[in-house]
């Protein structure tokens, strides 16, 4: 089937009704707020970790029609709510039909163009293209392909809600059959034990075809036909908030419905240009450096800071909670894709904070003349510029 199916609109569906949240107050705040228990062991320590992983470096899994790898608390075992994998598929390359079992997956496309089908437990199912720029989400454990259609290679960057999750142990269709017997599969389907002689034994992952034709038809942006939790968010046709050294896009389940657990965001720090001192109250955020150099500073309590440089095909990653800024130390645009595992964006950054609070408090808690803060900026600031 071709487009997209109708679905209802489901943007309540993620909440609990009022009445069962009263009827199970521990239960509601956990899935609100999670218990804040022993820190992890990577950020228990007087030192703080490397929030940096050179996933440009690492050399990736190559198969038939395309390349892989990623990024997970294995290789860097501070990033345990979040794991990324870089793909690469060339025309034709088909990324096989799967599910993963312990995560979502976000995906931004880096260039090329390539096709995805999806599966839902309702039986809807969505064909659409992606190109630069686009965002796709799939829910935990709903079913999905990724074909490369070319003309070139499609790059793209696959994040997953969970930092154990491992792109080569995910449930693969042929994977499955090739280990069911083959009477099973002729009783399942109504079809002779013959018609399976020829299916694969072990997992394809990814097999290598033909360029499928073009879609008959897709609905336009912003046209009545577009299906309300399509996988689909063309993030680089949203128009980004600008600011004195730089732009950020934000991608929510405000924007994006169906992305229920995860949000993203493409940042641009001008050169010389400061992502201001912030916190993220509700997530953790993961990041690829896709252009450009960068140096972040990461504040974990106690006394602790560390400082990383980035380059392009780095991973970073912030403990929820952790403070951090990001400066371009580049003589070009710095271009990061940011991912934070909860569907409501939340930032909290020190110049708000700070011009929000009477002077004299600030005085008080800074021990200098209350004159100080009269020149200290008024609101949020996200990314001033600096000479
Ligand atoms: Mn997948
Ligand atoms: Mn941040």
């Amino acid at each position: 089937m071709a487009g997209p199916s109708k679905r209802p609109a489901a943007r309540g569906q993620r909440s609990a009704p009022l009445g069962a949240a009263a009827a199970t107050p521990f239960l509601h705040l956990e899935t609100e707020q999670p218990a804040y228990g022993p820190s992890p062991a990577p950020l228990a320590g007087a030192e703080l970790p490397s929030f940096c992983y050179h996933l440009g470096a690492v050399a990736p899994k190559t198969f038939n029609g395309g390349t892989a790898k990623e990024a997970n608390v294995e290789g860097f075992p501070v990033s345990d709510k979040l794991a990324g994998v870089y793909m690469t598929l060339e025309p034709g390359a088909l990324r096989e039909l799967h599910w993963h079992a312990n995560a979502a997956e976000w995906a931004y496309v880096i260039e090329g163009r390539c096709r995805v089908t999806t599966i839902d437990p309702l039986g809807l199912s969505e064909i659409v293209d992606f190109g630069p720029g686009d965002v796709w989400y799939f829910p935990r454990g709903h079913g999905h392909s990724i074909q490369g259609i070319g003309p070139g290679t499609c790059t793209f960057i696959l994040v997953f809600d969970n930092g154990y999750f491992s792109e080569f142990g995910t449930f693969s269709i042929s994977d499955w059959l090739g280990h069911t017997p083959a009477d099973v599969l002729a009783r399942n389907f109504g079809l002779p034990v013959a018609t399976f002689a020829d299916f694969p034994k072990s997992e394809v992952y990814i097999a290598t075809g033909p360029v499928p034709a073009p879609l008959p038809q897709e609905a336009r942006p912003g046209s009545l036909n577009q299906v309300p939790l399509t996988h689909r968010y063309q993030l680089l046709a949203q128009a980004p908030e600008r600011f004195a050294g730089g732009t950020m896009r934000v991608v929510s389940e405000r924007e994006f419905p169906i992305s229920s657990t995860m949000t993203g965001a493409l940042l641009v720090i001008k050169p010389g240009g400061l992502r201001e001192l912030h916190w993220h109250p509700n997530a953790a955020e993961w990041q690829y450096y896709l252009k450009g150099n960068g140096r972040m500073t990461v504040f974990g309590s106690n006394g602790r800071a560390r400082t990383d440089d980035f380059a392009a095909g780095d991973v970073g990653y912030v403990p929820q909670g952790f403070g951090h800024y990001i400066e371009n130390t580049g003589d070009t645009d710095l271009e990061i894709v940011l991912v934070l595992n909860n569907a409501t964006y939340q930032s909290i950054s020190i110049t708000s904070w700070m011009s929000s609070t009477p002077d004299l408090l600030l005085a008080t808690n800074f021990k200098v003349p209350e004159a100080t803060f009269a020149a200290f900026p008024k609101g949020e600031v996200v990314m001033p510029e600096q000479d």
